[in-house]
């Protein structure tokens, strides 16, 4: 990959020098130093937003960071903090714009731990109808409607190629086939459609060379898989295996055994029943449970479709 390039330009702001990596495409630039927003598509670098935040962030993979995504080199170009108002709660998460020159651009999303890698596209699936929850069909798997939320970004670094403020405001449609996503942001200029596909952080940290271990991922993430399902699964299979025979042979003793004696003897048939259904159950409640807890902050309950 080419070095970054840079253009002799300087920040009107604070008169710090400034880095373009893609001077092509980048239309927003933040001065590393002051943190003000840049016109880049301006030769004198007009300053678009003075100050932008009150607070500033640090992100995990640092601006230039080269990580391999696909089996392509990317490098780490921009970097924004976005929250979304819910029951007067703001919840936020960190994005960074990923920069290849023969490729383009991605990004990636990272919220409490969990991340997710974006690919951006122009073309919207078509859009069906299920009841009152919309869905879009795409290779295979049906991604259902999440929420329709009002995105804000609250601080920007690096580059972007497209304009872009700290207070921008706009609107985002998720449609989730854990582990993948369609996302849909509607601006004033344009709506973007994005396929993401969840990626654990240890795959992150190893594709960036992070050192050390990432955050730890909490809670259930909307996109996150069900680790409880393909378990459920396993032991219902263990307990029909176990289960079947041991059923059949507890029938065949109640049928043939000789009076009075029957309760003793049903005893450990009943209890080994019980123990290789237990697992399953268990898991299959798990699954459930996670399943509550991914729909929980969503526009729809779990089973609505
Ligand atoms: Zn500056």
């Amino acid at each position: 990959m080419a070095a970054p390039r840079v253009a002799g330009l300087t920040c009107p702001n604070c008169g710090a020098a400034i880095t373009i990596r893609a001077l092509q495409q980048t239309q927003t630039v933040v001065c590393a130093s002051c943190h003000a927003v840049l016109d880049s598509r301006d030769q004198q670098l007009s300053v678009l937003q003075q100050y932008q935040a009150k607070m500033t962030y640090e992100p995990d993979l640092p601006l230039g960071t080269r990580g391999m995504i696909r089996g392509d080199p990317y490098e780490v170009s921009g970097f924004q903090v976005r929250s979304v108002r819910q029951n007067d709660t703001d919840y936020f998460w960190r994005e960074y714009t990923l920069w290849n020159p023969y490729k383009g651009y991605r990004y990636l999303m990272e919220y409490d731990g969990h991340w997710c890698d974006f690919d951006i596209t122009r073309a919207a699936p078509p859009e069906e109808v299920n009841g009152r929850q919309p869905f879009v069909r795409y290779d295979g798997a049906t991604f259902r409607h999440y929420r329709t939320t009002t995105v804000t970004t609250e601080f920007i670094l690096g580059e972007f190629p497209w304009q872009l403020r700290a207070g921008d405001r706009i609107t985002s449609r998720d449609f989730i086939a854990p582990p993948r996503l369609f996302s849909e942001e509607v601006s004033p200029q344009s709506t973007v459609w994005a396929l993401g596909t969840y990626v654990p952080a240890q795959a992150i940290w190893r594709a960036f060379g992070r050192p050390g271990n990432p955050p730890p991922a909490r809670g259930a993430f909307f996109v996150a898989p069900n680790a409880h399902t393909p378990r459920a699964f396993r032991l219902g299979k263990i307990a029909a295996a176990i289960g079947v025979p041991v059923f059949v042979a507890l029938v065949f003793r109640h049928l043939f055994a000789p009076r009075g004696s029957v309760f003793d003897t049903q005893i450990p048939y009943v209890a080994a029943l019980a123990l290789a259904v237990l697992p399953a159950f268990v898991e299959t409640r798990r699954a459930s449970k996670f399943e509550d807890a991914r729909w929980a902050a969503s526009d729809y309950a779990a089973d609505e479709m």
